[in-house]
């Protein structure tokens, strides 16, 4: 039974809230001291040119050290904290882990460190012709602590355990999994964990983020804590906690059929905090116009003359990451008047339409895709796995669009600064004392 029950703790002191939620589902009990640990926390970007703020999207650097801290005291000694973060940050990994104060728990505890983009990856096959490139060091873990955050996911509604172990695959597996049709990402990234040790999930709670799972959403205080030694059952709870109905998310469908799961809460066992107490309505999507021509945003500025289509699951984060500073040049491009009849395509299954001046094919797969459709009058072939800005910002002047990259800075600022004037939004939770 311990294995399917599931706590909620409200965070107060971070350790002794951890300890509460470990406490409550025996979070220890499904794990030897002799085993090799690896604890999994969510470091899907991070930024040292510009201000990032990490409220909802990083793991908090005060639960990693509660659970190193835990497991140290328990006769744990061969824990390894890693993470496979956006290739634009390799090979900083390790530059990461000092901003993220993990360098002090490699000193006071001996945790290796380890950046997955730099290690090898080996092919694992799953059957059904599915196969995965996973990093080494997570094939060679006996047990994975994971430990995601509490957040939205604009193309998945929710980003919780499950996702969360996206990061342990190869750059070019990644891609992948943002498929088309049996490819989808619903469909591929939860089949992931089938063929790694996952012991135990800790969701943390401390914020949870709106229209994640980039710092582009907005993050709120939540201080919760979701434990589970069962995965499925800790992102059912966080699935419920974001006010969603599980049976509104389809990889936790297709998880449920494939394992024979309940969707059903009620048939775990509960123990701490009633989930219901907790639960809040965190929205994921990004509101675009009905006709597809771009972000509400841009009708409400009165742009025309520009299509941008909204992006699907098979934009993965490389693209995903860049999507949004290239709608904030396009926005410091309008000066009043119609853009010159141009449309935006990206990803791998959005083919141009007829009846444009332009066509912007943004990135790679646009670019293959689109290739010999006939639709296209003008291409502006914006190659790059992601596209780069700098790139795009000379592409669109070459059209007579002339972007401005400044604005997309005073954007970021404005993105880390709306914090400022809230309570709470405490950056020491990213720091290891
Ligand atoms: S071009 Fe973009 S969508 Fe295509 S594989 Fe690269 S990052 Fe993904």
């Amino acid at each position: 039974m311990e294995q399917k029950a599931v706590s909620l703790v409200k965070v107060n002191k971070v350790y002794d809230s951890l300890l509460e939620s470990l406490r409550l589902i025996d979070g220890l009990g499904g794990l030897s001291p002799d085993d090799q640990i690896l604890i999994k926390p969510n470091i899907v970007s991070w930024d040292f040119e510009l201000p990032f703020p990490p409220f909802g999207v990083v793991t908090t650097s005060a639960l990693v050290e509660g659970l190193v801290r835990i497991l140290a005291e328990n006769g744990f000694n061969r824990i390894t904290i890693g993470e496979g973060s956006l290739p634009n940050l390799s090979p900083k990994g390790q530059e990461v882990y000092r901003a993220l104060g993990y360098d002090k728990l490699a000193e006071r505890y001996g945790v290796k460190l380890v950046d997955f983009n730099e290690e090898e990856f080996v092919e694992v096959d799953y059957g059904d012709g599915f196969k995965l490139d996973i990093a080494r060091h997570v094939l060679e873990a006996d047990k994975i602590i994971n430990v995601p955050v509490l957040k939205s996911h604009n193309q998945v509604k929710v980003s919780l355990g499950i996702k969360n172990l996206k990061g342990c695959l190869s750059k070019e597996a990644k891609q992948f999994c943002h498929g088309l049709g049996e490819e989808d990402l619903s469909l591929t990234f939860p089949r992931i964990i089938e063929k790694l040790p996952v012991a135990l999930t800790v969701i943390d709670g401390i914020f949870t983020l709106e229209k994640g799972p980039g710092p582009t959403g907005k993050a709120y205080r939540k201080d919760l804590f979701i434990a589970s030694r069962d995965p499925f059952a800790a992102d059912l709870a966080g699935t419920v906690v974001m006010g969603y109905e599980p049976g509104e998310v389809d990889y936790l469908v297709y998880y449920a059929r494939r394992h024979r799961y309940s969707l059903d809460l009620a048939d775990y066992e509960l123990r701490g905090e009633d989930p219901y107490r907790h639960r809040a309505y965190v929205d994921y999507d990004w509101e675009w116009t009905e006709d597809n021509t771009g972000p509400k945003g841009f009708a409400r500025q009165g742009i025309t003359g520009l299509a941008i289509r909204k992006y699907d699951s098979s934009l993965c984060t490389g693209c995903s990451v860049q999507y949004n500073p290239m709608l904030i040049l396009m926005s410091s491009a309008f000066k009043g008047k119609p853009f010159p009849n141009v449309e935006i395509v990206t990803g791998k299954g959005q083919l141009a339409s007829p009846g444009f001046d332009y066509s912007v094919l943004f990135g790679k797969c646009a670019c293959h895709l689109n290739k010999d459709n006939p639709n296209i009058k003008n291409a502006v072939k914006i190659w790059g796995c992601p596209p780069d800005m700098e790139r795009f910002v000379a592409k669109m002047a070459e059209i007579g669009i002339e972007c401005n990259y400044r604005e997309y800075i005073r954007f970021r600022h404005y993105l880390f600064n709306r914090y400022k004037k809230e309570e709470g939004y405490d950056l020491d939770y990213w720091t290891v004392k």
